[in-house]
This record gives C-alpha cells, structure tokens and sequence, in this order.
C-alpha cells in the first residue's frame, strides 16, 4: 500500500492486489460498481452479489448520454452521499466514473480499479476526469483525485492483444519524455515478453504509475511540466477524430511527427527519431497513416492548448527529456504538412 499525495486529497494505491480486497476496506453495502459490458462479461464471478452499473464500451460511449445512464441508475440503486462509486474498467470508465461520481450530488467518493495497461499506467493517476463532446476528446470534467486506485492485475489476462499495444504507447511516450533508461529497458522486451510475465508487467506498470504521479505532483493543475504528458497528444487526438484509430496507434503516430517536428524546431537529432520510431514498431505501433492532413489540422486548431497564434507544442530534447515550445502556428502547419 502506498499513498500518491495531491494538494487537496491522497489517493491510496493498492499494487498487485486482489479485488475482493475491497470488499475488507470499503465495508460498506453502498458500494456501487461501474464497468463496461466486455469487462463485465468477461469477469462476472468478481461482480456477484454487488450493485453494478454496466455500460457499453469503447470511447465513443465517454459521452452525455452515458453519464446521464449511470446517474440515472444510481438513483434506483440509492446512491447517496454516503455511496462509494467504483470505476472498474479501462481509461473510458474510470474517465466517466470520477466525472458523474464528481458531479451526482455535488460529490460522492469514489475509487478505481483499472483493468486495461492504459488505464493502469495513466487514466486512472492524476485525477482528471470527464467526457468527449462530439469530436472534441476532454472537453467537460473535472480535476478529482480517487480515493483509491487498486491494481489486480488478474483483469489483464483477457485484456485483447491491441489494448494491450495501445497501452504500451503511453508507456513509450513516458520513456521518452522522462525517463531514458526505461526506454533502453524496453528496447529489450516485447508485447509478447511482458504478456508472459507476471513480474516484468507488474514492474512496469508501478514504474509507469511513479512518473506519472511524480509529473503530476509537482504541476497538479498543468501550469507547467504536466504539460509534457501531452507529447504526441494533440497530433494523435486529432488524428484520433479524423481516423477513428485506437488511442493509442494515434498517439504513436502523433508521436512520430513530434520527433519530426522536434528535428525543426528543438535540434533533436533524426538518429533519436529513428530510435523512438524503431521502438513504437517494436510493439507493433504504426508511425505513419493515411490520413487527412487539413481535416486534422482543423480539429487541432480547436486544441486546448492553442493560445492566440502560437500552439504550446511537447518536443523532445533528447530521448528522456521533453519541453513544451510555443510555436507559431503558421509555422507549425507548414511543418506539418511536409511530413511524410
Ligand atoms: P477503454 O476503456 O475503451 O478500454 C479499451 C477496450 O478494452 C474496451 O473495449 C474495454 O471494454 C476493453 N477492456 C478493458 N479492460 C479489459 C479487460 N481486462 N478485459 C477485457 N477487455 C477489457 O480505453 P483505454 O485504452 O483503457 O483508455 C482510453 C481512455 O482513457 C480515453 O478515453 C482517454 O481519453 C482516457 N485517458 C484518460 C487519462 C486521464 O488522465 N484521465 C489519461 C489517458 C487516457
């Protein structure tokens, strides 16, 4: 057990435990559980005799509609401000649990169990939650830290071969942006090595979950470096909406043309594209896509990050080392559209 400590509440994090863990620590028969429909098919022993909502999956769900959903079956289910609300799913339902559970009654408690890597690794730390509107990923939420974060990695077993690589993108990314020798580490495994390993997934992922929570300790409210954790992110969400692509092979892309663009503007040498390039295909990431470059353009433009004419933009200096860039966009569009 250890404790991820944020300005106004901790969150307590539960490694390589087994979810009946929870039904020790939260003694509490308001207990209400939020999943989706392929994570609850797929472990419905662990969900006997509890309150549970499930939704449908995938991103296109993170939406109004199912936030009304839930709040509409919390009621029935007497949720109260004495209710405790458990996210058990991937990035989507614990993005939507901390968002309704923020919201249902100006705010009741809530904990997460995250079942996909990305969830594990970066959803679920650092307390932002909430919905996508239209297109547009994020747009309503909240910053609330969980009360808990449980990691069973038993949920893993029927995580699908993709999630599994869209999962290892944000693992990549941390690499690239923090943490040099982890990137190294990597270069010697595989999808398919972790996938048989226990112990080397498990180090990974409570690796994974310290540099992000040590990013977002020290910038809880993203005046600074939490920033960082953007790289490849406002490229790979509007290819996300253009491509309807998996997060993470987006990502992964918008983290090729990060690189390219860090070549222009930050000196990053075209030797370390290649070798974050090299390790995104190592675990089975694409780099490039046919996509419409205007068409992404125009969503990026409608990017949060955006500021008058400059865009803050993550470049890398060096593999382990990233910093944000205000670029004009002028340029930034040009040098886009010049990408291979
Ligand atoms: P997801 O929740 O859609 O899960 C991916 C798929 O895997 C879904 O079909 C899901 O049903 C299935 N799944 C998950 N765990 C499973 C398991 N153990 N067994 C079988 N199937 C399982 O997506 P994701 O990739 O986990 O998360 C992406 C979401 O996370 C996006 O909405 C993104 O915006 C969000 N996100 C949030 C933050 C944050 O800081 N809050 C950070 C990164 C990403």
């Amino acid at each position: 057990m250890e404790e991820l400590r944020f300005s106004g509440k901790n969150t307590t994090v539960y490694f390589d435990a087994d979810f009946s863990l929870l039904e020790e620590k939260l003694k509490s028969d308001s207990v209400i559980y939020i999943t989706d429909e392929n994570v609850f098919n797929s472990h419905r022993e662990k969900f006997f005799a509890k309150k549970v909502v499930v939704i449908k999956p995938g991103e296109k769900f993170k939406n109004q509609e199912t936030a009304n959903y839930i709040i509409d079956q919390l009621i029935p289910l007497d949720a109260d401000r004495g209710s405790f609300i458990v996210g058990v799913g991937g990035g989507v339902v614990t993005d939507i649990t901390g968002f309704v559970a923020s919201i249902y009654m100006r705010g009741v408690k809530f904990g997460f169990v995250p079942t996909s890597i990305l969830a594990m690794v970066d959803a679920s730390v650092g307390g932002k939650n909430g919905i996508d509107i239209g297109v547009y990923k994020n747009l309503v939420g909240v910053i609330n830290h969980p009360a808990f974060i449980l990691y069973d990695y038993s949920f893993l077993k029927t995580l699908p071969d993709g999630e599994w690589i869209s999962g290892f993108a944000e693992i990549i990314k941390h690499s690239c942006i923090r943490d040099r020798e982890m990137f190294h580490e990597l270069q010697k495994f595989s999808i398919k090595k972790f996938q048989s390993s226990a112990t080397d997934t498990a180090g990974i992922i409570e690796r994974n979950v310290h540099i992000k929570y040590n990013v977002v300790a020290n910038d809880e409210f993203e005046k600074g470096d939490r920033k960082l954790l953007n790289f490849g992110h406002t490229i790979g969400h509007a290819i996300e909406n253009t491509t309807r692509l998996a997060h993470g092979k987006a990502i992964s892309i918008g983290m090729h043309v990060a690189c390219k663009i860090s070549e222009v503007i930050n000196h990053f040498d075209t030797s370390q594209t290649k070798l974050v390039t090299d390790l995104l295909q190592q675990y089975q990431l694409p780099v490039a896509f046919d996509f419409d470059k205007e068409e992404t353009w125009k969503i990026l433009l409608h990017d949060k990050k955006k500021t008058g004419s400059d865009m803050n933009f993550i470049v890398l200096d060096s593999i382990g080392q990233a910093s944000v860039k205000k670029i004009p966009l002028t340029q930034l569009h040009n040098i886009f559209k010049s990408i291979e």
